[in-house]
């Protein structure tokens, strides 16, 4: 697609997180050809004209977000359908995925694209549960999204229903998978393997399809735990614990990001920082489904060895928000109470990770993630005009404290503008959202998951 230029001019505040991590205050940004060109003091970029200016003098620009793990295919019409006491709704949820049509999924994703998009996400990895791409493929053309697909597979029994394949055709469906999407949308789609997790896919599965993501110069994601429980049995297969398993397969690299990751040791973090793994966690997720970081999250110790930990909003039944603004309040207040220690993750490393360290988790380091000339132009501008911007010292401290991505003003990607004013043009929501709502009532009626409303009478 054709891209005008685009000068964001005289902004609040640039948060780049570029190499030096500069903060610069009455800012501007050159966007040419998909690309920033230049950024700076709105003083050295005076001379700089465009097709379009925006003037940004009440708005705080930041890199777009990077959502690591991402499930959009299938929650949204059942979204809240899971009252708090029902334990576990793993087996209900991959049941309702299954039971997903070509339209209903189309549907769906683009109601979380346009979730994510106005909360200024640029960028997801939905983990291989999307069906039917070929449906979707106009949902995340419309929407103007990045986004890695991948197809789940596994080949043994799962205790949920998963798609299940021979080993051999899930290589072969995985293999015609990156080859059939890899690079569509002008670059903008990534394929990736999906093996579900080390527990569904044997070792000869795993280890096949890490050789089919070598040679193909792409990666590969998994559901990754770990903990006390998961080491015995592991132990009793003759692995210290599930990442020395994935090491000792040789499955483990630079390109296979483990989604989770919960309940690892100081082993396995040795083992990720040495293998060069990349980790995708869900800190609201984690905290909704009671798991614990306390004893359960290693996130610090990743950050502390080095490796690049991205930030999902995992599903809207789990999350259940796709915000990423709020991931970032959730992963830095939750360990400072978790840890009884008000220095763990400090509020730039929660912007790190939403931005220049997702993005080079999900292996567009080099592309996007930071406001720095020459990446592609993924920018999110915040509106300071709103009682939660006040006061305005320390934008980073603003954002990740006080906002949400209800004050996303306008949304960039590939130099492309995609919420304008808080005005999106992809979609006509009203109509999108009755759509989602009807699909909500077939698929309960369906499949026969259903739960009381609400714990309290609905009259
Ligand atoms: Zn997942």
């Amino acid at each position: 697609m054709a891209q005008g230029s685009l000068k964001i001019d005289r902004a609040r505040y640039v948060i780049t997180v570029d190499g030096e991590r500069r903060i610069i205050r009455d800012g501007s940004v050159l966007i040419e050809r998909g690309r920033i060109s230049r950024v700076g003091p709105a003083a050295d970029l005076a001379d700089a004209r465009a097709d379009r200016v925006i003037d940004a003098r009440n708005l705080v620009v930041t890199p777009g977000f990077v959502n690591g793990h991402m499930h959009i295919s299938y929650a949204h019409p059942v979204r809240g359908i899971f009252p708090d006491d029902v334990g576990s709704p793993l087996k209900h949820v991959f049941a309702l995925q299954m039971a997903m049509t070509e339209e209903e999924e189309y549907h769906t994703s683009l109601l979380a694209l346009l979730e994510l998009v106005s909360n200024g996400t640029v960028c997801l990895l939905d983990p291989g549960s999307t069906k039917f791409p070929d449906a979707c493929l106009q949902a995340y053309e419309d929407a103007g999204v990045r986004v890695v697909l991948g197809e789940a597979v596994t080949d043994r029994d799962a205790p949920f229903p998963l798609p299940r394949y021979a080993t051999t055709d899930a290589v072969a469906r995985t293999t015609a998978f990156i080859e059939k999407w890899n690079g569509r949308l002008e670059g903008r789609l990534r394929a990736w393997a999906m093996p579900f997790s080390p527990e569904t896919c044997s070792a000869e599965l795993l280890q096949a399809l890490k050789r089919v993501v070598d040679e193909r110069g792409t990666s590969l994601t998994l559901h990754h735990g770990s903990g006390a429980q998961a080491r015995k049995e592991y132990q009793a297969r003759g692995a210290k614990s599930p990442t020395e398993y994935l090491e000792a397969l040789g499955v483990l690299g630079p390109n296979v990001l483990l989604a989770h990751a919960l309940g690892i040791d100081d082993n396995e973090i040795d083992c990720i920082a040495r293998t060069g793994a990349a980790v995708a966690m869900c800190p609201v997720t984690a905290a909704k489904a009671a798991r614990g970081v306390g004893v359960n999250g290693r996130m610090p110790e990743l950050l502390a060895r080095g490796v690049r930990v991205a930030l999902g909003c995992d599903s809207p039944n789990n999350s259940n928000h796709l915000d990423l603004v709020r991931a970032m309040n959730m992963a830095a207040i939750q360990y400072k109470d978790a840890r009884q220690d008000m220095r763990q993750i400090p509020a730039e490393a929660a912007v790190e990770m939403g931005t220049r360290l997702g993005a080079a988790a999900v292996g567009l380091g080099d592309e996007i993630g930071a406001i720095e000339a020459g990446k592609r132009a993924d920018l999110v501008l915040f509106d300071t005009r709103r009682p939660e911007w006040q006061a305005l010292w320390n934008p980073v401290s603003n954002l990740v404290y006080n906002a949400d991505g209800r004050s996303v003003h306008t949304v960039v990607i590939d130099g492309r503008i995609v919420v304008d004013a808080y005005r999106q043009t992809f979609v006509d929501a009203d109509r999108l959202f009755s759509t989602v709502q009807e699909i909500g009532e077939r698929l309960q009626a369906r499949t026969g998951i259903t739960f009381p409303r609400s714990r309290w009478p609905v009259v």
